[in-house]
């Protein structure tokens, strides 16, 4: 297929079958085909090289940030805080330019920074979300293990205290944005067995992200693989209200329930419940090649 015919492919038809615009504020729509154009002259016309190479396309984040549109409804902190809708629209128009770019996105907009909005202490937020928001400061979001996929709630990774610091040891799989992010979010078990998060700075010792390769779908995004072997970090680094399962699982919800329909879907695979993409991350990893022809469907599915 020529350049020209994948990019027309790609780009939005405009099409509002169920009449939803009628559903939308003025700003909604404002901040939606922003969002759309942006995708249509910026995204379209360079992603499927970066997706045949499998790279991240870096050169995109400088651009979508002066968008201002990080953070989506998160109130302060120099977050845009839209409407949860117009956040779902945001993650809407850049899945259906390309989904690997709509998770890059998502991993420190949507991930990362809800968990601190939420989780964070004032110090917490303070520190990070205003550089979250203009994308200068990139997150990440560990929770799945790899004997642990589906059943996150089971996670094996420990958070030892030891005086003012918390040793992390454990494995975590298929983390977005890991290799490269300024910090990651660990979600592990304290020593009464209460799962916090866990903010691991870049370059911390003992903090190791290997990219997962040969992946047949969301190719223009990085998943790692993390191990942590005698992870330090200071107690202050604990998200200040994270102390149970139950505070990880009101962040995913927060993450889905800013959607139009279907805003977590574009994120995170497990809950694409009407995915062309298999749900299983592990149906990912086998060799692209045999898969590569269905790209084409990929973006047909997702053409409107
Ligand atoms: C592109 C991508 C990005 C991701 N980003 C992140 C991220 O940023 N952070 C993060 O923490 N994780 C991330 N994940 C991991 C994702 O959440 C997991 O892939 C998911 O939880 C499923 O786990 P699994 O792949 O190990 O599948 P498995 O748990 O091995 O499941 C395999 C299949 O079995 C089914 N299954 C599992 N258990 C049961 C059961 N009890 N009954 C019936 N059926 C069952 C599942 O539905 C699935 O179809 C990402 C994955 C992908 C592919």
């Amino acid at each position: 297929m020529g350049t020209e015919s994948t990019q027309t492919l790609g780009q939005s038809l405009g099409t509002d079958f169920y009449l939803i615009d009628e559903l939308l504020t003025e700003e909604e729509r404002r901040i939606r085909d922003n969002v759309r154009a942006f995708c249509d002259t910026e995204v379209i016309p360079i992603i499927n090289d970066y997706w045949e190479r499998a790279e991240v396309p870096f050169e995109l984040i400088p651009k979508i940030a002066a968008l201002h549109v990080a953070g989506g409804n998160i109130q302060g902190y120099g977050c845009p805080g839209m409407s949860p809708v117009a956040a779902g629209l945001v993650e809407q128009e850049l899945a259906r330019a390309d989904a690997s770019f709509c998770i890059v996105f998502g991993a420190t907009s949507s991930l990362a920074m809800t968990s601190i909005a939420m989780l964070g202490s004032e110090e917490q937020k303070q520190r990070w979300l205003p550089r979250m928001a203009t994308l200068e400061t990139m997150g990440s979001f560990g929770l799945t293990e790899p004997n642990h996929g589906s059943d996150s709630v089971a996670l094996e990774t420990r958070a030892h205290r030891d005086g003012n610091d918390y040793v992390l040891n454990g494995a975590k799989r298929w983390i977005g944005a890991a290799t490269y992010a300024d910090v990651t979010i660990i979600w592990a078990r304290d020593d009464d067995g209460n799962v916090g998060g866990f903010l691991v700075e870049k370059g911390t010792p003992g903090f190791e992200a290997k990219a997962i390769t040969g992946k047949v779908a969301k190719r223009a995004s990085v998943q790692a693989d993390i191990t942590l072997t005698d992870v330090r970090v200071p107690v202050e680094n604990r998200l200040a209200f994270s102390r149970s399962f139950k505070d990880t699982a009101r962040v995913l919800s927060a993450t889905r329930s800013g959607s139009p329909g279907r805003r977590w879907a574009t994120l995170w695979p497990p809950m694409r419940s009407h995915s062309p993409i298999p749900r299983s991350a592990s149906s990912l990893a086998s060799p692209w090649s045999a898969f590569r022809s269905s790209r084409t469907s990929l973006l047909v599915c997702s053409r409107i």
